[in-house]
């Protein structure tokens, strides 16, 4: 059975175990290096953004009627022979298969995989009714034998190495097992899995589609265990999640072309088994298939009637979103998920396992944005991870103190902003002199955070500055707003300044408009929503109040909170909806205005050639689409930019989250500073202030002599004297 930490002490400490196992750590990054190059190859020419829509636009439209879908499936299916169930619970379900079972005299039971079932905890109810239960998927045999779960959705057993795996069948065979030699070993579980299928009373399996025009059931596997199982024993059980119903074959075939692809980076898997009816089937004494199909609500019907949640339900377990997840590759399926895993995990596991199971695991998300753009249906992962938390906060009836003093302070500005002028004063005894930073961290932080070192407030911060840097430009080319956000006004203003100069060396005049505040996307992250909205409301007002031709950000994770988080929070207030647009239609990233707009060119910079590396921010590159810019303009700058390993794999910042889960972060950032390294670059560059602290923090931590900057100072360094 399952084991998930129900609170924050003991999921910790399952962190810590799953950080110290290196074989783990190695073999997730393995894999999702290799994914990604596969990946990108098994979609080459294929417009993949047009297949997203439409397979997240036929499944939003077969979630609206499940039930007559399933009505025309059971007719279809009785039709050709078939029983076809609804089971309203996991209970209900295992309860209907467990009696299929004994009103067939069955004693040995075969399955494949199939994560409904896992999800339902279907073995263990088996099992505790006298049925012997094998699974006959390698990976799943292998978890069955060590009385784990799946690590991953697709590959269950990813977690393990080949030693663990050549010992555990050394144990079950009784003979030993080269621990060296894979082949042998899948020789070795092919052996002792015949007799089992042969000997078999019952198959039950998954199914990937039910195609309600047929009553077909349809399943992509890439083994031959699959096919064995449901064709080889006399009963045959089926059990499907309502969602997997499809209106016709072409719906499902546009899922087949996708599903291997994202799911593994093959073109197709080696088998796609097509079953209508109950065949023909020697071991059956009435010469034709037993088969029953279950289908499984648990849930289901009301998650498809959700207005927020019921895109969940169109997830096609293809564990893509475990793949490219930072968290995931650092710490493994079993700490990132209950019995579903990964990003979509963190989702289920509220609506399928209840709150206890995912009270602790939903915090463990960096909100990077990796799942949501590899998500083959358009799964807004990240935000209804935080809709999760948001639920479970309601369900317990109190908040966090940190959430509460959090609201507080964020809905009220000038509070805000005394309170972060005062915490500038409070720390001078703490701060290095001429570095910015801080020599000891403040006891509050503990030892958790001493991998990198924490940036000091400004002792002025931008908003105090804006007066006297306030460039007067007469017939300007453009007029422009700046929205600061709290690092840039308060931590880093020099990245401000440096903007200030490029424009009015590019003849724009810049306005800092003093009502705007916190972006909120730290009360988004904390699931503070009446909050978020609150200040996006302010923040709306303060930006409004001017005519701009744009508004310029520096920092990514506010621009695309701006851009796309407030259409979620102010959808509800028409009245906003018009300023809304007109902000958003003039919001831009730094690098996208210097290149797209004032498309600067060489001759305004110094062509210094020095040797760049650069990191994407996961708010710029998937959250404002942003990839060319930021690169184009270092080459115009005059800097000479040398590519690195996984630019756009997040840094491990996250905001608060490197404060709650600082070892996964400390680990996302060493990985991310020795592909640094690896560029021999002496300068480190991004666009996002939070990024620059992590990265900074950690290059200093570790004694190095790369510089980490802003863009926009690189930049502004590189500006030809007027
Ligand atoms: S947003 Fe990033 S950290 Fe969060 S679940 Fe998705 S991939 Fe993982
Ligand atoms: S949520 Fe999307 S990416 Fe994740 S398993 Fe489901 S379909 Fe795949």
């Amino acid at each position: 059975m399952i084991q998930t930490a129900q609170d924050m002490k003991t999921y910790r400490d399952r962190i810590h175990q799953a950080l110290e196992n290196k074989f783990l750590r190695k073999a997730l990054d393995n894999f999702a290096s290799s994914y990604k190059v596969s990946r990108a190859k098994a979609f080459e020419g294929i417009d993949l953004e047009a297949l997203r829509h439409q397979l997240a636009d036929g499944k939003d439209q077969a979630l609206t009627h499940l039930e007559s879908l399933f009505q025309q499936f059971k007719a279809k299916a009785e039709a050709a022979g078939a029983v076809v169930h609804l089971a309203a619970t996991a209970e209900e379900a295992n309860e209907i298969i467990a009696r299929i079972a004994s009103d067939n005299g069955v004693h040995a039971i075969i399955k494949s995989k199939s994560m409904t079932a896992e999800e339902i905890h279907l073995n263990d109810h088996l099992e505790a009714e006298g049925f012997k239960v094998t699974e006959t998927d390698l990976g799943e045999w292998i978890i069955q034998l060590r009385h784990e779960g799946p690590s991953h959705m697709v590959m269950p057993a990813i977690h393990l190495s080949r030693h663990q795996v050549g010992g555990l069948f050394s144990d079950v065979t009784g003979k030993p097992v080269d621990l060296e030699d894979i082949d042998r070993m899948v020789k070795v579980a092919r052996k002792e899995l015949r007799p089992v299928f042969l000997a078999a009373d019952m198959g039950v399996s998954g199914a990937n589609f039910a195609i309600a025009e047929t009553g077909t059931l349809g399943l992509i596997t890439n083994e031959g265990n699959a096919r064995l199982t449901t064709t080889l024993p006399r009963v045959h059980v089926a059990l499907v999640g309502l969602e997997k119903l499809a209106p016709d074959l072409e719906t499902a075939l546009r899922i087949l072309k996708i599903l291997p692809k994202n799911a593994t980076g093959q073109a197709l898997t080696s088998y796609v088994t097509w079953i209508t009816g109950a065949v023909e089937c020697a071991a059956s004494p009435t010469g034709r298939k037993n088969l029953h199909i279950v289908f499984l609500d648990n849930g289901r019907l009301e998650l498809a009637r959700d207005p927020v949640f019921s895109e969940a339900l169109r997830c096609i377990r293809c564990g893509a979103c475990s793949n490219v997840c930072p968290v995931y590759g650092k710490v493994g399926g079993h700490a990132l998920g209950h019995v579903y895993i990964g990003a979509i995990g963190l989702i289920l596991t509220y609506f399928y396992h209840g709150k206890d199971n995912a009270r602790a695991i939903v915090h463990n998300c960096l909100n990077c944005q990796a799942c949501k753009s590899v998500c083959p249906v358009n799964i807004d992962l990240p935000y209804l991870i935080k809709k999760v938390y948001e639920n479970i906060l309601k369900d317990e009836g109190a908040r966090p103190a940190k959430n509460v003093l959090l609201s507080l302070v964020m809905k009220n500005r000038k509070l805000f902003h005394t309170m972060l002028r005062m915490a500038s004063s409070l720390q001078k005894p703490m701060v290095k002199k001429d570095a910015a930073v801080l020599r000891h961290l403040p006891f509050v932080f503990g030892k958790t955070q001493e991998f990198r070192t924490l940036p000091a407030f400004a002792e002025k911060p931008f908003r105090e500055q804006w007066p006297s840097l306030r460039p007067h430009i007469p017939n300007p080319s453009y007029r422009v707003a700046l929205f600061g956000g709290c690092v840039v006004d308060f931590v880093s203003p020099e990245q401000a300044v440096s903007l200030v100069k490029l424009l009015t060396a590019h003849h724009v005049q810049m306005e800092y408009p003093m009502e705007q505040s916190c972006c909120g996307l730290p009360a988004m992250m904390m699931a503070e929503t009446e909050t978020a909205v609150e200040v996006a409301v302010q923040n709306l007002q303060a930006l409004d109040s001017q005519a701009y031709d744009y508004i310029l950000v520096l920092c990514a994770s506010c621009g695309s909170h701006l851009k796309e988080g407030y259409s979620r929070l102010l959808a509800s207030k028409p009245e906003l909806a018009e300023k809304l647009r007109r902000m958003q239609s003039r919001l831009m990233d730094f690098s996208s205005f210097m290149v797209n707009v004032l498309k600067v060119t060489p001759d305004a910079f110094v062509q210094s050639h020095t040797e760049v590396a650069y990191h994407s921010p996961c708010h710029l590159c998937r959250g404002l689409g942003v990839t060319r810019e930021p690169r184009e303009l270092l080459g115009t700058a005059g800097l000479n930019y040398i590519p690195c390993a996984d630019e756009d794999v997040c840094c491990g910042f996250g905001g608060s989250y490197s404060l709650e889960f600082p070892e996964i972060s400390a680990e996302i950032l060493r990985q991310k500073l020795d592909h640094v390294d690896a560029t021999g670059a002496q300068v480190l560059v991004t666009d996002c202030p939070g990024c620059v602290l992590q990265l900074r923090g950690g290059m200093n931590k570790r004694g190095s002599s790369v510089q980490v900057r802003h863009i926009a100072e690189v930049v502004a360094a590189n500006l030809k004297s007027l």
